[in-house]
């Protein structure tokens, strides 16, 4: 029997985009739903307000962002590996890290730790220009290849110990660390703009996550939250 009404509509459209491009167009629709659900249940529920944010993670395909295997988990609610004994955040603490930071739309941020990029490019949604240092060469690359298929033209990478920041670039109105170090690095705080914001894990075993400002006479440094991010590497380790 000849299929009919909505299936013929389908395998039609599929045909015309050649075999299996229904299929795709359906998949991709399905990660779209996947992803306004997750914005739904896991950050609006839990709080977050700000609408830059929101719409940055309404837009950007975390699904692509994360090892081929894993797809179908991209929009749980939990971290997953993205190799190199690596992590990409889960969606809440993007979205909480994101909105501690106060983003406008003409600021200049530096994030430390690519990874894979997801939330490089949730920065990139919102601001002017995102810097962004990683330490791992395969996730560089890997993560610059993704960003710019995506066609995301506002950051600028490099692979390096994003510990020091970014001193040609500095100063930033924002910074997003995605590791944790024991202290917050000084360089890091130096090259906050005054009014800068900065949101970063600090800890070993137990983490805080810390949103720091820099005034006029110094810093302000606030704990929120218990974390756990994988370690920032640096000094003796970074040249092991
Ligand atoms: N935000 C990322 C999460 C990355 S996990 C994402 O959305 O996928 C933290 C990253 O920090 C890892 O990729 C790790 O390699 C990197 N990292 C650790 N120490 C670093 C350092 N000193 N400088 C730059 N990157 C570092």
């Amino acid at each position: 029997m000849a299929p009919f009404g909505p299936l013929r509509r389908l395998l039609k459209r599929g045909g015309g985009r050649g075999r299996g491009g229904g299929a795709e167009a359906a998949l991709k629709l399905d990660f779209e739903s996947r992803r306004l659900r997750m914005v739904e249940t896991q950050i609006v529920a839990r709080g977050v307000r700000d609408e830059n944010v929101l719409s940055a993670l309404r837009k950007v395909p975390r699904h692509l962002f994360v090892p081929s295997d894993l797809r179908t988990h991209a929009y749980d609610d939990e971290p997953l590996p993205i190799g190199e004994g690596q992590t990409i955040s889960q969606p809440y603490i993007v979205a909480y890290m994101t909105e501690l930071l106060s983003l406008g739309r003409d600021d200049k941020v530096l994030e430390v730790g690519t990874g894979s990029g997801y939330q490089t490019a949730v920065l990139a949604e919102i601001v002017r220009e995102v810097y962004s240092v990683e330490m791992i060469e395969t996730l560089s690359r890997r993560a610059r290849a993704t960003l710019d298929g995506l066609g995301y033209r506002n950051i600028v990478f490099r692979t390096g110990d994003g510990t020091l920041g970014w001193s040609e670039h500095a100063p930033f109105d924002a910074i997003l660390v995605a590791a944790a170090p024991d202290e917050i690095p000084s360089a890091l705080e130096s090259q906050l703009k005054v009014g800068g914001r900065m949101a970063i894990p600090v800890g070993s075993a137990c983490q805080e996550l810390v949103r720091v400002v820099r005034t006029k006479r110094g810093f302000e440094r606030n704990r929120l939250l218990s974390v756990r991010f994988v370690p920032l590497i640096s000094g003796p380790e970074w040249r092991r």
